[in-house]
């Protein structure tokens, strides 16, 4: 197609992050609002968000999680029963000073994760073993006073799920934890076709009062990590806070165990740039809103629309179907449905008319494929299915590309800057180093992947014996 079709984006491999910022905004999927770090979602970018959400909410029901809704305050001293968990959200929790013009009493937080509302529900709910497990989950807005924010990666406001839930034993709330952040990978590989690395987050990058926090972390086109999705095992830390205690079968008290876990927006922000390129987005046909988009060509001419509405009436038995018949010419409309990364567009005028066939367009390789009409149904089925796996295929070739062994400071420092991605390298498990590796390189230590492998005996950093492998990167 000729350039000057082609809307104004910065090339993803000149800037990166002003490629970023052109296509959330170019492809409609935020506006920005007023209050600097808050963002509007668009109409077509929380059409996306819904599906991602039907689509993980179907899973948080299947697994025998109830939906539910808590308040948006939080009264101070609520937040400050458990110390590490006040500590790690103070500095960018928002306060609620006054209500109208009288001062209140008590100030209130507006909640930027609900850990203790669930707690203090939960002390009220839980007395014996009879009304355990409970498993609630939540769909809401948090709030979080971020100094430096970017559509969808960090933002003041943002949309989430939070699942809280409560056991008799430590293993129940183990087998939760690890459960839910497989419910998280299926989604972000299956849906979002964006593979992911699952491990531990070491005590320093663990959520703020956690035993321990599981994640899934994903390399984005830059060759940074985008944590995207968590799973805490909270032991019985909070429920020792707030007293919440059942008794048992042999009639004796005894503390629950709990687990959240929690999955945002932000992977809107992943999709984009695990899958995006020049022309702008490009959305799995899992996760996408229209996953056709047809355009007639020579509109004016006697029975084109006609032709064109029939075909969108009756491909909507196979696939989310859309037209476009407005005046707009078809170059623009094809440069506008390629920065919407709709995954396949169907063009259809006279001629394709008179020969009984149609042009169907890949998003992910832009090829042209010219379709018998008799077999459309068939075809377009097994392209969305074919673009879904080679979107996948193509991350996941990405990511190995990006993935490296280091096991000398030389040699991180160097990978990272000439090839930067996911770094596997041995670690002592002591701070010190992951401080020191941090401020050396700037590479967080992302996760102790469950699936270790030993590179070495010695600590990539200190030289001391190693005691996990950890994957290493700089990070959103
Ligand atoms: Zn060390």
């Amino acid at each position: 197609m000729a350039k000057e079709f082609v809307k104004d984006v910065t090339s993803m491999d000149e800037d990166f992050a002003q490629w970023y910022t052109d296509v959330v905004t170019k492809a409609d999927l935020i506006d920005y609002s007023s209050v600097r770090g808050s963002m509007i979602i668009r109409p077509y970018g929380y059409a996306l968000w819904d599906n991602i959400k039907n689509e993980l909410d179907r899973r948080i029901k299947e697994t025998g999680h109830e939906n539910v809704y808590m308040p948006l305050f939080i009264p101070e001293s609520l937040l400050q029963k458990e110390k590490d968990h006040v500590e790690g959200f103070a500095p960018e929790v928002a306060w609620v000073t006054h209500g109208g013009s009288e001062e209140l009493a008590e100030r209130l937080v507006v909640r930027p994760t609900s850990e203790v509302l669930f707690c203090e529900h939960y002390k009220n709910i839980i007395h014996s073993y009879r009304d355990l497990p409970k498993l609630y989950n939540q769909w809401a807005n948090v709030v979080r006073w971020e100094k430096t924010t970017r559509p969808f990666l960090r933002t003041l406001e943002f949309l989430w799920q939070e699942g809280h839930t409560a056991h008799a034993t430590d293993e129940d709330a183990m087998e939760e934890t690890i459960r839910m952040l497989n419910v998280y990978a299926e989604v972000l590989e299956d849906i979002l076709a964006i593979p992911v690395v699952k491990g531990q987050k070491t005590e320093k990058e663990k959520f703020a009062g956690a035993k321990a926090t599981f994640t899934v972390e994903s390399l984005m086109h830059d060759g940074k990590a985008l944590q995207s999705g968590t799973s805490h095992h909270f032991g019985t830390g909070f429920a020792e806070a707030f007293g919440i205690q059942y008794t048992d079968k042999d009639g004796k008290l005894q503390h629950v165990h709990q687990t959240s876990w929690g999955f945002t927006t932000r992977v809107i922000g992943a999709l984009i740039m695990v899958h995006g390129d020049d022309r702008g987005l490009v959305i799995p046909p899992k996760a996408a809103p229209t996953q056709v988009m047809i355009v007639p060509i020579a509109q004016h001419k006697e029975g084109v629309l006609d032709f064109a509405y029939d075909l969108k009436n009756s491909l909507e038995k196979v696939a989310r179907v859309d037209i476009d018949a407005s005046d707009k010419k078809p170059g623009w409309k094809f440069n506008e449905y390629e920065m919407k990364g709709i995954p396949v567009r169907l063009e259809v005028g006279p001629k394709d008319i008179e020969n009984k066939q149609v042009v169907l367009v890949r998003r992910d390789t832009l090829e042209k494929i010219v379709v018998p009409m008799d077999q459309l149904e068939t075809k377009l089925v097994e392209l969305l299915n074919e673009i879904q796996s080679n979107l996948y295929n193509k991350a996941l070739q990405h990511r190995e590309e990006r993935t490296s062994v280091a096991l000398t400071m030389p040699e991180l420092k160097e990978t990272l800057d000439a090839k930067p991605g996911f770094i596997k390298a041995m670690w002592c498990g002591e701070l010190a180093c992951e401080e020191k590796i941090k401020e050396d390189t700037g590479a967080t230590s992302r996760c102790i992947p469950f699936e270790q492998e030993q590179l070495s005996e010695k600590c990539v950093c200190c030289g001391k014996d190693a005691k996990h492998m950890v994957y290493w990167a700089k990070a959103y």
